[in-house]
């Protein structure tokens, strides 16, 4: 069994690892983290993905402890504006299909289309998000009771993949310094140091990290949470990367911080995705500011313009924040686990921001690594090193495919930018599924195979919203007496009225929680 951990890294990732070791392992694991005083961590990574929920329950850290303190809302759905064309808004939200006579709503949507919104028609949460209604009462009870677990439940390492209504935005920055005491609380051993050298044994597995001041840290294990350096996996052990650049262009991205008066504003409790004439700008609704960033493509955009275009999106509120500008690097390490050694966060790869996938990638390379522990035996290792690298490949390529799909199924294509996206290179199977899709929204048979945190209802929406691919009403539905498809649309329609009627607005809800009159 390894015995030490070494977390080279105090970014998201580095200081998620540290905690999830520690609720896990307890004393039985040392973990020590480093992290650099002179290389700050990325900034960025505000809106997160519905598992997220589960590891905030697997350290056994309640709402109402963490959220006050990291500026935290809730994010119930992705709101595209735009991306069909000018004007067109719909939601993805975090909810799965209602079921009619064995046919998905969204099924029956096709065929009747009871009014020109898929998304309010056939999901509650739509609704929820254009009231900005909060899915909790003030009493703290959840709007859909059948989520509810009681607040002595805590995750169990088995049921990591289950689907939760809502998910978070927070500050990054105060997320890091909560895990940071939340971990130190819990004997993480945490180094302020620069990394400079990563020493190698004579099997080309680490033996030891090298510090600028406090000497040589060792470890069983290393992880690598350095962010897009990668500095152990491909770097030291000169792991190749594999870029997504050829299916995804988007490899820059200029963010701010922008206070707001939120009580004025309300709080959308959605992320919403802008398309722009070189990419799209989110817009994550904090409790006290908004995160907001343009990511685009250099070859379509200089950063001048696309600062430009942040600056014309925010309005006056942007004029004193300071434009933080990023380089991305698309893709993925060809393994992510590599001697003893695992990439988690930007280190091991990342795919692009829409959809919110950074922090899902990293929970998910957590929960594996937990899983896949090494035991200390070369012969069991090899083979959870090799199960631990096949699942992280599929969850990265299965993003791959989604993300394309976004610009591939988009209506747009009013600019060069949008017009390329519909003639670029597109991953090996999906031309094969989007045949499929022309007479059957995706099922859980004709998605990519492997898990990658995204079910059907999700492209079903992708593909509905967007616009952009032939849909047709599946002939079979004609042949049915459609009385329970009317019914079930009548009643998301009541249930959805009744909901937002009822339901504290998200700003009265956080304003509360934060003890405000
Ligand atoms: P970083 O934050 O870069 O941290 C790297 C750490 O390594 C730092 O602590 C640094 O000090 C340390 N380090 C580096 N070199 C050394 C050294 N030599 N010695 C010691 N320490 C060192 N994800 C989401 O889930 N949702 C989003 O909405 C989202 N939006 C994003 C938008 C953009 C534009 C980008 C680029 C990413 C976004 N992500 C998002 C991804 C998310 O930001 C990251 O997955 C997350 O922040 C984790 O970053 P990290 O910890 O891997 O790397």
């Amino acid at each position: 069994m390894a015995n030490s951990v070494v977390i080279v890294g105090g970014g998201t990732s580095g200081w998620m690892t540290a905690s999830y070791l520690k609720a896990a392992f307890g004393d039985r694991v040392a973990v020590t983290l480093v992290e650099s005083k002179n290389v700050p961590s990325i900034g960025v990574g505000e809106a997160t993905f519905s598992t997220i929920r589960h590891f905030f329950n697997y350290l056994g850290v309640e709402e109402h402890e963490w959220m006050p303190e990291c500026q935290a809302t809730y994010k119930l759905a992705v709101r595209f504006e735009d991306w069909r064309e000018p004007g067109h808004t719909f939601y993805h939200p975090f909810e799965r299909n209602r079921v009619v006579d064995g046919f998905p709503l969204t099924d029956w949507w096709v065929q009747k289309q009871p009014t020109a919104r898929f998304d309010t028609d056939s999901f509650l949460i739509a609704s929820m998000c254009d009231a900005k209604s909060s899915p909790r009462y003030l009493d703290n009870s959840l709007f859909d009771s059948t989520f509810e677990r009681g607040e002595e439940h805590r995750t169990t390492l088995s049921e990591q993949h289950t689907q939760f209504p809502y998910a978070y935005h927070f500050d990054a920055a105060m997320l890091a310094k909560f895990l940071t005491r939340f971990g130190v609380k819990r004997g993480v051993r945490h180094v302020l140091d620069d990394v400079v050298d990563v020493v190698l044994d004579d099997r080309g597995a680490i033996d030891h990290v090298r510090t600028r001041e406090q000497g040589d840290l060792h470890g069983d294990l290393f992880v690598d949470c350095t962010g897009f350096r990668s500095l152990l996996v491909n770097k030291a052990l000169d792991e190749p990367f594999i870029s997504f650049q050829n299916h995804l262009p988007n490899d820059s991205a200029v963010a701010l911080r922008v206070p707001l008066d939120m009580a004025e504003q309300g709080l959308r409790p959605a992320t919403t995705a802008t398309a722009k004439d070189a990419g799209w700008i989110w817009s994550i609704p904090l409790f006290e500011r908004l995160g907001t960033g343009y990511v685009y493509a250099s070859e379509y955009a200089t950063p001048d313009e696309a600062e430009r275009t942040l600056r014309e999106f925010v309005g006056p509120a942007a004029e004193n924040a300071t434009a933080n500008h990023i380089r991305m690097r698309i893709g993925r390490s060809a393994r992510s686990w590599v001697k003893n050694c695992v990439a988690i966060g930007l280190s091991n790869g990342f795919v692009e921001p829409l959809e919110s996938t950074g922090i899902f990638i990293i929970q998910n390379g957590i929960e594996q690594l937990v899983k896949n522990f090494p035991v200390g035996d070369e012969a069991t290792d090899e083979n959870l090193r090799d199960t631990y690298n096949r699942q992280a490949a599929h969850v990265m390529d299965g993003l791959r495919e989604f993300m394309v799909l976004h610009w591939y199924a988009s209506g747009r294509s009013d600019n060069q930018y949008w017009k390329d996206t519909k003639t670029r290179e597109i991953p090996d199977g999906l031309a094969e599924r989007l045949d499929q899709w022309k007479v059957k929204l995706p099922d859980q048979n004709t998605i990519y195979p492997h898990y990658h945190g995204f079910e059907s209802y999700s492209y079903r929406a992708i593909i509905l919203g967007l616009g952009g691919l032939p849909v047709q009403p599946l002939p079979v539905l004609g042949k049915l007496d459609g009385t329970a498809a009317d019914r079930e649309f009548q009643l998301v329609s009541e249930q959805a009225a009744a909901l937002v009627d009822k339901l504290p607005s998200q700003y009265e809800y956080f304003a509360h929680l934060h003890g405000l009159p």
